[in-house]
């Protein structure tokens, strides 16, 4: 089935998209320079003329700003906020995202900004086969965050109806009494929504729920299959934030589509020097595009995301879409060092859900570094849940652990047989991780070095 919001910018030829992208990077530099009083100021400064900016390669000639950029322009650091690029009585909403710094950065929403925020998921709802007469539960949380709401605003778009519960632990009677299609959640509410039903006597499988999306966080492949196979149905992954990515899989799940013409997607090196070759990993660095004509309340040129990510293709998907595809987005704060081995947060993850494990285990987990490299050694200490501890396969999961995580990472795989890198695991029955026992979301590897 193949169906598209925006079918003619959805499905455009390579060339066509190409020059769509440099129209709008024209104009959306040519905006900064007029609206943005960081840009202003930086071009007059550098000496970088607006008409220098033709197409993304000028685009390495702009400074690689950051959320600490952001911070530092606005107040009490600076008189006004310095990346505003519109009156304030154009601004419809106000945002703000605190990250890990505690210091929140400011966001300025216009109603335009809206609704081109919410094109991006009727895409992607589309490109996931939801139509008129789906009825969506988000889990997401509605404020400052803006991901709930704009997907609500999506909704209203393509005509699908949404119930806001705004959290994944509402009461089952929503899902008997709406028969809901489709839930909007993270992998770990999907996974503890569908443990609730059951214990409710309601099988996820025989549910109202056709098909699943997940964001809000980066996961394993096999957690996605894990909870596809809980629930009987797909889960679509979804990626986006307040600066305004929006990204979504479609139903052939070969990637996320990036909505090309409306937000640039550049891959950078770790120095954050050059772009990477398709196919290799790298930083994400976005690029707001504005269509010729249209206005924005934040402007954010090269915007460091820091999550990375590895461009999948650019030529047209099975789906009939040409946007180009990227893999999910894993964040760099997640990626540790062992012994100059670098390892994310979602390999720990892909490691717990191994098939056989998941006859034991509930999902969750949490690992702890210990250790201290000059002294010659580090410790990894992964804690997991079991459904039933003194019914756990301690040797198997154990086994499952150690080969998928040493699998393809050979640095670490020396370390861990020179005996400079230690694993030790501990088994705990439902409740017992020690993320239970601190508010908010889990932190799932902490580095105690
Ligand atoms: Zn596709």
């Amino acid at each position: 089935m193949n169906s598209y919001f925006n079918e003619e910018i959805e499905t455009m030829e390579r060339d066509g998209l190409d020059s769509l992208v440099e129209e709008r990077i024209k104009y959306t530099i040519k905006y900064a320079y007029e609206n943005s009083p960081f840009y202003r100021k930086w071009m007059d400064e550098n000496q970088i003329k607006r008409s220098d900016i033709k197409s993304h390669e000028d685009l390495r000639e702009l400074p690689i700003i950051s959320g600490k950029t952001i911070r530092e322009k606005q107040p009490p650091e600076t008189s006004d906020f310095e990346f505003r690029s519109i009156d304030w009585d154009k601004v419809f909403t106000v945002h703000e995202t605190s990250g890990t710094s505690g210091v929140p950065k400011t966001f300025f929403l216009t109603w335009d900004d809206w609704n081109r925020y919410a094109e991006k998921y009727a895409r992607a709802f589309i490109s996931q086969n939801f139509a008129p007469g789906d009825r969506v539960v988000v889990c997401a949380s509605y404020g400052m965050n803006v991901g709930a709401n704009t997907m609500t605003l999506a909704a209203q778009k393509i005509g699908v109806t949404i119930i806001p519960e705004g959290k994944c632990t509402f009461p089952v009677r929503i899902m008997k009494n709406y028969k809901p299609t489709g839930i909007v959640g993270s992998i770990f509410k999907l996974i503890h929504l569908a443990k609730r039903m059951e214990a409710e006597g309601i099988s996820p499988h025989e549910s109202s729920i056709q098909r699943l999306i997940a964001g809000g966080e980066s996961f394993a492949e096999e957690s996605r299959d894990y909870v596809e196979e809980l629930w009987g149905v797909d889960v679509y992954n979804t990626y986006g934030s307040t600066e305004g990515t929006m990204c979504g899989e479609c139903y052939k799940k070969l990637g996320l589509h990036v909505p090309e013409d409306l937000v640039h997607l550049d891959v950078y090196d770790p120095q954050l020097k050059n772009f990477v070759d398709d196919g290799e990993c790298g930083r994400i660095v976005l690029t707001t595009l504005l269509p010729v004509g249209e206005r924005t309340g934040t402007l954010l040129l090269n915007y460091d995301t820091e999550d990375t990510t590895v461009v999948v293709s650019r030529d047209k998907c099975p789906c009939g879409r040409t946007h180009m595809r990227i893999m999910n987005p894993e964040r760099e704060a997640e990626t540790f060092w062992i012994a100059g081995n670098p390892f994310n947060r979602v390999d720990v993850e892909q490691a717990v859900f191994q098939g056989e494990n998941m006859d034991y285990l509930t999902g969750e987990y949490e690992a702890f570094l210990y250790g201290d490299e000059d002294e010659g050694e580090v410790t990894m200490r992964v804690s997991m849940e079991c459904f039933h501890p003194d019914k756990c396969d301690h040797e198997l999961i154990k086994d499952n652990f150690i080969d998928t995580f040493l699998k393809y990472k050979q640095g670490l795989a020396e370390a861990y047989y020179d005996g400079t890198f230690n694993l030790i695991f501990n088994f705990t029955g439902p409740g017992g991780l020690e993320f239970y026992r601190i508010k908010g979301r889990p932190r799932r590897i902490v580095d105690r070095r």
